[in-house]
């Protein structure tokens, strides 16, 4: 084959927890009325302080030892701060510098996708436009349910060779995370999300195209299809001899191609800093043993 692919996937996934992950209002954000389940901390409140929901942690020490990662006795969490009016601390909580597990594997057709790193975060809030997005939209509304909800992020190597492979991960990663009871893994409410980064290679010419990360994807079949058309879009250009820009691209279902949103260049600087209000995880052996003998029962 002249083309290889490379595929790396970031996924975002909701525990199945009843309270947010630093307060105690509810986690269920998609059942109830706008901006009900909310309170100081997680609407950003000066003074408010975060504390940890011990039940996020063992849902993400779970995860960790479903997908076969090894879980760091010692993490950490950090502020990723940028401005959006989804996130009205104006900064996310989450783990940049020590995650919470390295180095687990799913395995697809007899082959191992090795999972990078997965970390603890929290939701943002959610926002609906009258209009196509945020700057063209006659009136933006904004829902804080979601914000703070408890997430593990999950972050492969760019072991994946195919957008079928791509989508086939996604499967097996949702029907473990249902099977163990770490979250629901319904991509239509939201509770399981993906990024997918995407690279081509024609090896007769041994050129490698820049990486091209397609954004905020919400359902398997999407996955596959974004990815086929980006494939051929990077591939088509690679023939005409142009260069593909290093960018950020959505998807949009209705015309079954993506667009891009912005090039890579221009990314925040989100000058991540250790969370001062949150002490560190330690997750103890014994705490490990514990949740593995929950999960055998
Ligand atoms: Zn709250």
């Amino acid at each position: 084959m002249k083309y290889k692919t490379t595929i790396g996937l970031e996924i975002h996934t909701q525990l199945l927890t009843k309270t947010k992950a630093f307060c105690s209002c509810s986690a269920n954000a998609f059942d109830s009325e706008p901006n009900t389940n909310i309170c100081p901390v997680c609407t950003g409140q000066p003074g408010a302080l975060p504390v940890f929901n011990e039940e996020a942690l063992n849902l993400g020490i779970k995860a960790a030892i479903a997908l076969n990662a090894k879980i760091n006795e010692y993490s950490r969490f950090d502020r990723k701060n940028y401005f959006y009016p989804d996130l009205p601390k104006g900064y996310q909580i989450t783990q940049y510098f020590y995650p919470l597990a390295n180095n687990g594997y799913i395995e697809i057709d007899g082959k191992k996708i090795r999972i990078q790193r997965m970390h603890l975060e929290e939701d943002s809030g959610k926002m609906f436009h009258e209009g196509e997005d945020l700057e063209n939209a006659s009136y933006s509304y904004v829902d804080y349910n979601r914000s703070g909800i408890p997430l593990i992020e999950i972050v492969t190597e760019p072991d994946i060779e195919s957008p079928e492979e791509a989508r086939k991960f996604m499967e097996k990663l949702r029907n473990i995370l249902r099977y163990a009871e770490i979250s629901s893994g319904d991509m239509e409410k939201g509770a399981l999300r993906c990024d997918a980064n995407i690279s081509i290679t024609d090896t007769e010419k041994n050129i490698q195209s820049n990486r091209v990360e397609i954004k905020n994807i919400n359902s398997f079949k999407f996955v596959e299809k974004a990815l086929e058309y980006e494939r051929n879009r990077i591939i088509e250009a690679m023939e005409k001899g142009e260069n593909v820009p290093k960018e950020t691209r959505g998807w949009n279902f209705s015309t079954r191609s993506t667009f891009s949103m912005r090039s890579k260049e221009e990314e925040a600087d989100y000058r991540y800093f250790p969370e001062p209000d949150i002490p560190p995880v330690i997750v103890t052996q014994e705490k490990i043993e514990e949740i593995k003998k929950q999960c055998q029962k």
